[in-house]
Parts: structure tokens; C-alpha cells; sequence
């Protein structure tokens, strides 16, 4: 079994330790040392890093309570060797660590609900919650969480008994047993864990729950902590400057100038379709067969070929198919009737011209494809003689 100084000692950041086993495997060594300060992958938390005796520790597993260093070099078996871990990460992670045991403990203290799924990601994590959180419920979680760090409560180690176990009120899904190691935030949260986490609270610095969904039966956050909320704000407060630059507006009004820019953008939205229906109306020259029309345009949007429809139709034209052609071999279509029988003319289209559309009985638009105008002109002409 390999000393775990980790569990000792979280703040143990460089460490001399004896090489004890090293094996070679798929071009990677395997390293034991008879103690480590490198945590391994475990409790949702991924390895440490760092360097033993200057070559990188590349990742960090265990098994059966032996804790295995991969490298890229071998060692030898009674080696004294000097191991450094990333301390910036370590921190990181720690910091993040503990937010989730606080904000989890915080959750099961106010709703009662149990921390179901934890992941660490890189900058974030998510927790699943066995409940129902709303936004308002969430605002409370958070408020809550961050006064605990302000309490700068001690985060401690403890091995108990199974018969203590059995008589502590701890969060965990594992059954009791002798060795279980359980971390204890002081008047905020008590779990089984297995990780390194700092010995105070106010070390976490900071805890923002950055978004939230229902999840199964219960809800998933998404939060950061430490470091990463700071690393968070400052990205975000970056953004927001940029936006506020780009929209000459202060803070507390960004939404409402964002508000007025839609308005702005709907109104001219709506102005420039009526330009483009009337500038289709007027540019429209409909070829008339037996009573029907049809023409083939280029840059009309839907909305135009509706509105040259309906006039054609209002006007007494039986019939009509415009098309409009959007690229190369490429045209919309809309096709309307005066006497309801719209989709055989749609179906007959869309086979000839490996279309695709439909609609109602005096209404349809789609898509379709013709090597040529001349193609569709033949085409329509058939179909309205
Ligand atoms: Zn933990």
C-alpha cells in the first residue's frame, strides 16, 4: 500500500519519496513510490500533476491502494527521488472541491435534497441535486454557500469507527464501514471523500452558481469556485465592456438598450418587407396561359411571391406558380389557386423538379431544383394548357 500524504496533508506540495516499482507498459513507465502527495483520479476530482525528478508525472491511478505514476521514463526500484506537484492546479481543484461540499451541504440543509452526480471539468462542475431547485431557491444556495466561506469555517479529516459512523449524520452512498474518511466543514456540511480540499473555507474565495436545469426527477447546477469564479468574472466583466462599448450603455442598462435595438431591428424588418412586396408587385410580368399565370423572378423571398400571388389571384387569374431563383439551379416556389386543387399542381412540381413543399388546398410554397428556366417554363405551360 502507498503512504498517502495526500490524505495527511493536502498542502504537501514537494516530497521525497523511494521508487519502489516501476513497470513498462505500451511505451509508458508505471511508477510506485513507497509515498505520495499525488492524488489520484478518484471522487470526481482528476489527477494531480506534476514532476518526479524533473520528468512528468502524465497521470495518477490507483488500485487495490497501490497509487500508480505514469511517465515517460523509467526509474529504477530504490531510487531516492525529489516529486513536485502542479501546486496551481492542486489549488484549483481544491478550492473547487470544497465549493461542491459546501454548496451541496448548504442544499441538504435548506431543501433536504442529496448531492446524486458530481462531475469536474476542467474550469467548472456540475452537481446533481436529488430535488427540485428554482431560481429563487438557487439565489439562496449561492448567498448561502459564500457567507460559509466568509465564516472561514476549519474543513477537517476524520476516520471513525463503523459504530461511530452509524451515529454521525454524514452525506455519502457508501454503507458504513471502519475507514471511511469523512470531511467535515464545520457547522456547514459533513461527506465521505476521499480528496485533498483546503483546511478553511475561506480559502474557496468565492462560489457562483452559473446555471441550472431540471434533471431527472431532480435539478443539475453548473458552478464554479476559487480561482475559477474569479477567472469567470473576469472573462464575463470583459465581455460586458465590450457590450456596453458596442451599445454606448451604461451597466444596469444593457438590457433595456438591447430591448430598443430589437425594436429598432423589428421595425426596420417589417418596413423593408413591405418595400420588398411592393417592389415585387411592381417588377412582377406573369406570363398568362389559359387564364393562369406563372413568372420566375430571382430575389423574392417567400413573402414577395405570397403577396404577387394573392394579387394575381384577387385580380382573376384561376391559377398561379412563381418561382423565384435563388441560386444556380436553386428556386423557391409558391403556388395558389382560385378553385382549391393546389396540391396535385405541387405534386406534379415537386416529382418533376425533386421538390419539396406543400401546404393547403388554395395555398402552397417549397423548393426545387431545374437545370434550366426553359425546363420549368415547358413544364408549367404543359401543366396549364
Ligand atoms: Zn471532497
Amino acid at each position: 500500500m502507498t503512504e498517502r500524504l495526500f490524505e495527511k496533508d493536502a498542502y504537501c506540495r514537494s516530497f521525497s519519496a523511494n521508487v519502489v516499482f516501476c513497470e513498462e507498459k505500451d511505451g509508458s513507465f508505471f511508477v510506485v513510490l513507497d509515498k505520495t502527495a499525488f492524488f489520484p483520479e478518484g471522487g470526481g476530482q482528476a489527477p494531480d500533476k506534476g514532476t518526479i525528478n524533473g520528468v512528468n508525472v502524465l497521470d495518477v491511478q490507483e488500485k487495490d491502494g497501490i497509487v500508480y505514476h505514469k511517465t515517460e521514463k523509467a526509474f529504477n526500484t530504490g531510487d531516492a527521488v525529489c516529486c513536485e506537484l502542479d501546486w496551481e492546479l492542486r489549488f484549483e481543484r481544491m478550492q473547487s472541491h470544497a465549493g461542491e461540499h459546501v454548496v451541496s451541504g448548504v442544499v441538504h440543509s435548506l431543501f433536504g435534497y442529496d448531492n446524486v452526480g458530481f462531475h469536474m471539468s476542467e474550469k467548472t462542475m456540475t452537481v446533481d441535486f436529488s430535488g427540485p431547485l428554482t431560481a429563487d431557491d438557487i439565489a439562496k444556495v449561492e448567498l448561502e454557500s459564500n457567507k460559509a466561506i466568509y465564516k472561514n469555517a476549519p474543513i477537517t479529516a476524520s476516520y471513525p469507527t463503523k459504530d461511530e459512523l452509524a451515529a454521525t449524520d454524514y452525506r455519502s452512498k457508501i454503507e458504513p464501514r471502519d475507514g471511511i474518511r469523512l470531511i467535515t466543514i464545520e457547522g456547514i456540511d459533513c461527506c465521505a471523500c476521499c480528496a485533498p480540499h483546503p483546511a478553511f473555507t475561506g480559502e474557496i474565495g468565492v462560489i457562483k452558481i452559473i446555471d441550472f436545469c431540471p434533471h431527472k426527477k431532480g435539478t443539475r447546477i453548473e458552478m464554479v469556485a476559487g480561482i475559477n469564479a474569479f477567472l469567470d468574472y473576469s472573462a464575463l466583466h470583459t465581455s460586458v465592456k465590450q457590450v456596453m462599448n458596442l451599445l454606448s450603455a451604461k451597466r444596469d442598462s444593457i438590457a433595456m438598450s438591447v430591448e430598443k435595438l430589437q425594436e429598432t431591428a423589428n421595425n426596420l424588418k417589417s418596413e423593408n418587407g413591405k418595400m420588398s412586396r411592393k417592389l415585387a408587385l411592381a417588377s412582377l410580368s406573369p406570363v398568362t396561359v389559359n387564364g393562369c399565370a406563372y413568372a420566375i423572378n430571382e430575389n423574392m423571398s417567400y413573402d414577395d411571391l405570397r403577396e404577387c400571388s394573392n394579387n394575381l389571384i384577387e385580380n382573376g387569374t384561376r391559377k398561379c406558380i412563381l418561382l423565384s431563383k435563388s441560386d444556380e439551379n436553386n428556386y423557391i416556389y409558391v403556388v395558389s389557386s382560385a378553385e382549391n386543387d393546389v396540391r396535385n399542381l405541387v405534386s406534379e412540381l415537386n416529382s418533376a423538379f425533386s421538390g419539396k413543399g406543400g401546404g393547403k388546398d388554395n395555398y402552397a410554397q417549397g423548393k426545387l431544383s431545374a437545370s434550366s428556366e426553359d425546363e420549368l417554363k415547358n413544364f408549367i405551360e404543359k401543366l396549364f394548357a
